[in-house]
């Protein structure tokens, strides 16, 4: 999140089959922005998940939004998020594939 204004030590996903997932993950978190605490507020997003996210493939627009090219599936976001607004859905419910 490079344009992000505030001090934060995290990385950003690049192109490059070291970050890529592939098609071996087994899980995806899907947001429910109606859960998402800031943005039921109209305010601006806690972020919590974005600063948990090992992998740096939280964006945020209106809220948060999951680039699934990058997501692993660990689900540290899910845990992490205090209003419990991210699931953790099986690759084959979520219904569109690996990313
Ligand atoms: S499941 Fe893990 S890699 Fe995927 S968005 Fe959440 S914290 Fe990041
Ligand atoms: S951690 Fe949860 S409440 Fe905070 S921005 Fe992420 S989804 Fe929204």
């Amino acid at each position: 999140m490079r344009d992000d204004p505030r001090e934060f030590a995290a990385s950003t996903p690049c192109a490059g089959e070291a970050g890529h997932t592939g098609d071996w993950r087994n899980k995806r978190p899907v947001v429910s922005p109606a859960a998402c605490v800031a943005a039921k507020a109209g305010k601006d997003t806690c972020r919590i998940c974005w600063a948990y996210c090992p992998d740096g493939c939280i964006r945020f627009d209106a809220g948060p939004e999951i680039d699934y090219d990058y997501c692993k599936g660990c689900g540290i976001c899910a845990e992490e998020c205090p209003s419990g607004a991210i699931t953790m859905v099986p690759e084959h419910e979520a219904g569109t594939g690996a990313g």
